[in-house]
């Protein structure tokens, strides 16, 4: 697992060029010289020795110099001849090509990967010529194709191709390369594909590895509930008897895709948008017995649905999910308690009253994506056990007041998992405002005493503050 992770933000507004930027370095990385050669059907053959006291390449800096090399065949003769007088330039070319694939396999034996080859920076190709023979380019052209074939962009190079009265052994082309190179990534870093965190309030993420895109507790409409509003928020204000109503243009202009949503309670502040984004998405949902039966209640169909108690391991095509069994929140001085569950026997007529989203059950999710394992929490609350072992890279930590209730939450949280390299808070603002009201308030009272904490139980793991509906990227 990487955990000397790099960690960047950017702004919704940015993402466009940041994604531009990671389209066009994979297309880069995504030209791969050897497979090329393979499609080409080239086998690179041992690279010929040096016939005197000199090396076929010298490295410095990011350059290689190769020494100059002939049309040499893999039995070991050599094409000879002049152009112009007794081979012809189709010969040339074919030997200016020979000639490639030699200083390919130099390079090979000295890079270990022609990946490694950032550009080819410079060719002088010489041609045995007669003096009347002016056509040096359309032979050394042989060379210049087959490199441009197997770099591509990488592979366009300045040149100069010029005639000899003649050449070591009377050999028809001896050809030169300058190539500019990097040095060999780490595996870890080879494969490591960037996550982006976008946090939609509440406890309600999207996450991405490129791959697959998982929603977690996504409750977009973010109600004016309970009378908790803001002065300067003039929608209507729901009570918890009135019948849920999700904000769907809101949620059409954030949610676009999912292809899983993992729901860790059912209280409404996190299973409230999910009939709609289920219905609209087609995504799988993975949520308590209690979830399901809701989701169910609305007409979500069965093979989008996974009932789960906490304990599974599941193995999906893209990616795989540990579920944690876990407790709520101690609300209300840790007098809150609700054993209510729904089952199948349950009669639930939607749309459901706010009210009747039910806790049902809490869970955590051990979410593994392409090279980062992300554990999530609903709530300010975890049971120790439960997370011993688990050593994700980035833990979604439940930070609000109610976790004052609790023993050394914020020690034995960071510790149980293994001091994790990222923490971002989760479940701290205050949902019942909504998007781009400011959250100062929680920012102060609950994230920034968390900081601290974690400064001092783990110096080496960065908190990061996530901003509603801002990307948080972790290569
Ligand atoms: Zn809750």
């Amino acid at each position: 697992m990487n955990r000397a992770l790099l960690l960047t933000f950017c702004a919704v507004f940015a993402l466009p060029l940041l994604e531009s930027q990671g389209v066009s370095a994979q297309q880069g990385e995504a030209y791969d010289p050897e497979a090329r050669l393979a499609e080409l059907g080239i086998t690179l053959p041992e690279p010929p020795s040096p016939v005197a006291n000199y090396v076929n390449g010298v490295r410095t800096g990011n350059l290689i110099f190769l020494a100059g090399k002939g049309p040499k065949r893999a039995d070991g003769s050599e094409l000879h001849g002049k152009l112009g007088a007794d081979v012809s330039i189709e010969e040339g070319y074919e030997g200016a090509r020979l000639t490639a694939i030699n200083q390919l396999a130099v390079l090979k034996a000295m890079l270990g990967d022609l990946d490694r080859v950032v550009r080819v920076v410079k060719v002088l190709g010489m041609v045995n010529s007669d003096p009347s023979f002016v056509e040096q380019p359309a032979v050394i052209n042989g060379f210049s194709d087959l490199i441009v074939q197997v770099f591509g962009e990488r592979g366009r190079h300045a040149r100069a191709a010029v005639g000899m009265s003649s050449l070591p052994r009377g050999q028809a082309v001896e050809i030169e390369m300058i190539v500019e190179v990097r040095e060999a990534r780490a595996r870890s870093e080879e494969q490591s594909a960037p996550l982006r965190l976008k946090y939609l309030g509440a406890a309600g993420w999207e996450i991405s590895d490129g791959n697959v895109v998982v929603l977690v507790d996504p409750y977009i409409s973010r109600l004016r509930l309970d009378g908790g509003g803001h002065p300067d928020d003039d929608r209507p204000d729901f009570a918890r008897t009135d019948v849920a109503r999700s904000d769907t243009d809101l949620i059409d202009s954030i949610i676009t895709r999912a292809d899983f949503i993992l729901m860790q309670h059912g209280h409404y502040d996190h299973l409230g948008d999910v009939p709609y984004i289920a219905q609209k998405t087609g995504a799988k949902v993975i949520g308590t017995e209690t979830v399901i039966t809701i989701l169910r209640a609305y007409g979500i169909p069965n093979d989008q649905l996974y009932a789960v108690g906490g304990g599974e391991d599941y193995q999906f095509e893209d990616f795989s999910v540990r579920v944690v069994p876990s407790v709520h929140s101690a609300l209300g001085e840790k007098h809150y308690s609700d054993s209510r569950r729904y089952d199948r026997e349950t009669d639930l007529e939607a749309p459901l009253r706010i009210e009747q989203f039910i806790e049902g059950g809490s869970l955590m999710f051990l979410a593994r994506f392409d090279h980062h394992d992300v554990l999530t929490m609903g709530s300010m609350n975890f049971v120790e056990r439960e997370l011993e072992g688990l050593h994700p890279d980035v833990l979604l930590a439940g930070v609000n007041g109610s976790r004052l209730g609790l023993y050394n939450y914020d020690e034995r949280l960071v510790n149980v998992t293994g001091k994790p390299p990222v923490i971002i808070p989760t479940h701290w603002d205050n949902f019942r405002l909504p998007y781009g009201f400011s959250q100062e308030a929680g920012v102060a009272r609950n994230i920034v005493p968390f900081i601290d904490a974690v400064a001092a139980i783990s110096p080496s793991t960065r908190v990061i503050t996530p901003t509603h509906l801002e990307t948080i990227v972790i290569n």
